[in-house]
Formats: structure tokens, C-alpha cells, sequence
């Protein structure tokens, strides 16, 4: 495995880079206080080119492999993980959804406009009552005609306020459950689909949260993503790799909390010497360094897997339960590092600890990915996705 990003990659954190300083950062402190989305931002990645990073050419896609799009992920969460979030949501779920299950003639219809930064996706599977045990969904979908009848509610769906294309789960047969839903795509403006409350939120304040309520939407057949019954296993699939981009959001911010705290040390005085020169503060140093290696150095392992077809959900739990402790971890220490500074909100490494504390929750929380993990190696034994077997 090679562990060096390859020219075309470091072009993109280049290119990222160069456009965060001019549109992101001088902006990012003001959208997290005043809980302002940035869709300018999002149509401008579009305009890039990185919305599309790793879908297909011909729906207007930069066919770019997962781990080019992790590259983009992880740069834009450690500018500004709102962004970072926004950006994952739209693109590894569901942009992903339709680009892996869709029909040609709902790709066409919905790519292009994902992909440019027209239109914006959200997501839906999270429900008021049911999160980590997401088969038991209550939203419902019923045949009549030639048209599918929606009712139910979302919650917690990234840009969920502010999309204009919802991939959304639902039950479509009496038992429901994981043979039993089917993955439909709903537009805004539909008679019936409107938003719950505006839901406020300790980190990730400049991404939109949202309630997203079905009183009896009304699709047509050809919403229906893939076959009739298959939304759940789907759902897998989607996740594997939304997991991937959820590990290299946490990079992301736990490599700005890393830098953030190397800046400080090195310029901040105690007992008449930097406090980069103790050694308790060099320990502390090392392991977060140690933390953000090994969780790119995973999250990298599982994009490779992805893209040789190899099986995958393993992979992408550990990346995505290591990487978001890891993250968790390093901004702790980060504020830890600035003292009472840190603790305030004219330095930003409060706000990478409470943006930090998402990846630890969203797409599956720790002690979900724990059951995984465990569940696949009580199964299948440690071989099928053994590291040297890559
Ligand atoms: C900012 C944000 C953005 C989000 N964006 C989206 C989105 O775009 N689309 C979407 O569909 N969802 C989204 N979610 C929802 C998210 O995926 C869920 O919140 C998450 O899966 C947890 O579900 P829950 O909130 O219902 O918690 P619960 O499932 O109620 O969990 C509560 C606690 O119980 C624990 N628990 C549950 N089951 C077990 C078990 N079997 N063993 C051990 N512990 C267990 C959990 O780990 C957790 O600690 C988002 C959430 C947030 C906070």
C-alpha cells in the first residue's frame, strides 16, 4: 500500500487549501455563532469540481477514486468541520445513494444538479424514536396506483432544512424491517413534505439539522431507488462507505486541534520557558500526533479496500470508531494544551472539541460500530480483511 498521496491528490488539498483561506476561514468563527449555513460555499465546491470528486464521468463526475475524496473530506472538515459535515452528507450519502442504486434515468435527472451544487441532498434514515436500530423505522410508504404514498418523520437529517432532494427510508411491506423498506427520492416543493422545528446544536453550528416531516407525500413510482424491499441492504452499503467519510471528517479536525495546540505551545511562556519545552506538554504532543496518523492510516486502509471491491464494513467501522475517539481525544488535549484560552471562544480549539463530539454519534455511535466490529469477527474469525492480506 502506498502511503503517499499521489500528485492529483495533493493538488486537491492544495487547491482546498487556497480556496479555505479565502472563502472559510475568515468567515467560520461568525457562521458557528450565528448558526449560518454557507450554501454560497457549497455551489463554489461545485463550481470546483469537488462535489462530483469520485462519482462517474458521465453524470458529470470526476471518477476519482474514495481515497481523492477522503483527501477533499478531511480538508474541508479540518478548515472548517461544518463545511466538512455539509459536505459528506451531500456527497457520501446522498449523492452516493443515487449514484450506486438509482436507475440511469433518476441519475440523470438528479446528478448533474448534486454534482454542480444546484441542488442540494439530504439523507433521511434517523427517526424521532428510532436511531441506532434503524430497521425499525415507523415512516411508511403505500402503493396506490401508480403512485407511492409517504408518511412519517426524519430527524436529524444534515441539511435537512436546506436540501432540494431527500433520499429517504421507508417501510414498504406489512413486517418492514430490513427486508421490508425501500429507499425513495422525494423533492422539495412536494405537497406535504415540510420541516419540524430548527434544532440547535452543541458543535457543527453552521451545518443544518433538521426535522424533515412526510404528511402524506405523494411520489410517483419511478421515485422508488432500486428494487422494491431493498432500501435497507442499500442503507449498508451507503453507510460503509459514509463511515470512511465520517473517519476522515474526524482527521480533519483532529489535525486542526493538533496544529492549532503546536502553534500555541511553541509561543506560550510559564515558569520562564515555553511551555512547548516541558515535557509533560511534549508526551501530550506526541500521542495526539500518534492518534491522527493511525486514524488517517485506517480511514486510508478501508478507502483502498472499497475501491478493489473487497469486503469493507469491518474496515470502515474501525476507521470511523478510532478516528472519531482519536478526534475526540486530540481536541480534549488541544484545549487542555491552551489552558484557559482554550476554553474560550476567541481561540478555535472549543470549537473543534464540540464539532468533534458528532463523529463520535452520527452514522452509527461508538458502541454501535463496537457491535459491528465484534459481530463480523465472532462471524468470520480476523482473516477476511487482515491487513496483510491488502
Ligand atoms: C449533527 C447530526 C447529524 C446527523 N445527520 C444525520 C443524517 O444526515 N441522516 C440521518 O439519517 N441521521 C443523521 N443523524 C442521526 C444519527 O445517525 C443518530 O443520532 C445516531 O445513529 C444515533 O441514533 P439515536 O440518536 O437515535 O441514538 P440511540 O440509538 O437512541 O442511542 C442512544 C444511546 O444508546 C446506545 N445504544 C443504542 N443501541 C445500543 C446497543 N445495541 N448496544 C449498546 N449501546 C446502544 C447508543 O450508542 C447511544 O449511546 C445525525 C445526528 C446528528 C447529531
Amino acid at each position: 500500500m502506498d502511503f503517499d498521496l499521489s500528485p492529483e491528490q495533493q493538488q486537491i488539498r492544495q487547491t482546498l487549501d487556497q480556496f479555505a483561506a479565502r472563502e472559510i476561514l475568515p468567515h467560520r468563527a461568525r457562521w458557528d455563532r450565528e448558526g449560518i449555513f454557507p450554501r454560497r460555499v457549497i455551489e463554489q465546491l461545485g463550481e470546483l469540481g469537488f462535489l462530483g470528486i469520485a462519482f462517474e464521468p458521465r453524470w458529470g463526475g470526476g471518477g476519482a477514486d474514495t481515497l481523492s475524496l477522503l483527501t477533499a473530506t478531511e480538508c474541508l472538515s479540518r478548515h472548517d468541520a461544518s463545511v466538512g459535515l455539509t459536505y459528506a452528507a451531500h456527497v457520501s450519502l446522498a449523492g452516493a445513494h443515487i449514484a450506486l442504486f438509482a436507475g440511469d434515468e433518476q441519475r440523470i435527472r438528479y446528478l448533474p444538479g448534486l454534482v454542480s451544487g444546484k441542488l442540494i441532498g439530504a439523507w433521511c434514515l434517523t427517526e424521532p424514536d428510532t436511531g441506532s436500530d434503524a430497521a425499525a423505522m415507523r415512516t411508511r410508504a403505500v402503493r396506490s396506483g401508480d403512485n407511492w404514498t409517504i408518511n412519517g418523520a426524519k430527524m436529524f437529517i444534515t441539511n435537512g432544512t436546506v436540501a432540494d432532494v431527500y433520499v429517504v427510508n421507508a417501510a414498504t411491506s406489512a413486517q418492514g424491517g430490513r427486508d421490508g423498506a425501500s429507499a425513495f427520492i422525494v423533492e422539495r416543493g412536494v405537497k406535504g413534505l415540510r420541516n419540524g422545528r430548527r434544532i440547535e446544536k452543541l458543535g457543527l453550528r453552521a451545518s443544518d439539522t433538521g426535522e424533515v416531516i412526510f404528511e402524506d407525500v405523494v411520489v410517483p413510482a419511478g421515485a422508488l431507488i432500486g428494487e422494491l424491499n431493498a432500501g435497507y441492504r442499500q442503507t449498508l452499503k451507503v453507510l460503509e462507505g459514509g463511515r470512511i467519510g465520517v473517519a476522515a471528517f474526524a482527521v480533519g479536525i483532529a489535525r486542526a486541534g493538533l496544529e492549532e495546540a503546536l502553534a500555541y505551545v511553541r509561543q506560550r511562556t510559564q515558569f520562564g520557558q515555553r511551555i512547548a519545552d516541558f515535557q509533560g506538554v511534549q508526551w501530550m504532543l506526541a500521542d495526539m500526533a500518534t492518534r491522527v496518523e493511525a486514524a488517517w492510516l485506517l480511514a486510508c486502509r478501508a478507502a483502498r479496500l472499497k475501491d478493489r471491491g473487497r469486503p469493507v464494513g469491518r474496515a470502515a467501522s474501525i476507521a470511523k470508531l478510532y478516528a472519531s475517539e482519536a478526534a475526540m481525544w486530540v481536541t480534549t488535549k488541544a484545549v487542555q494544551l491552551h489552558g484557559g484560552y482554550g476554553y474560550m471562544s476567541e481561540f478555535p480549539v472549543e470549537r473543534y472539541m464540540r464539532d468533534a463530539k458528532l463523529a463520535e454519534i452520527g452514522e452509527g455511535t461508538s458502541e454501535i460500530q463496537r457491535l459491528l466490529i465484534s459481530k463480523s469477527l465472532l462471524a468470520e474469525g480476523y482473516l477476511p480483511e487482515e491487513p496483510a492480506a491488502i
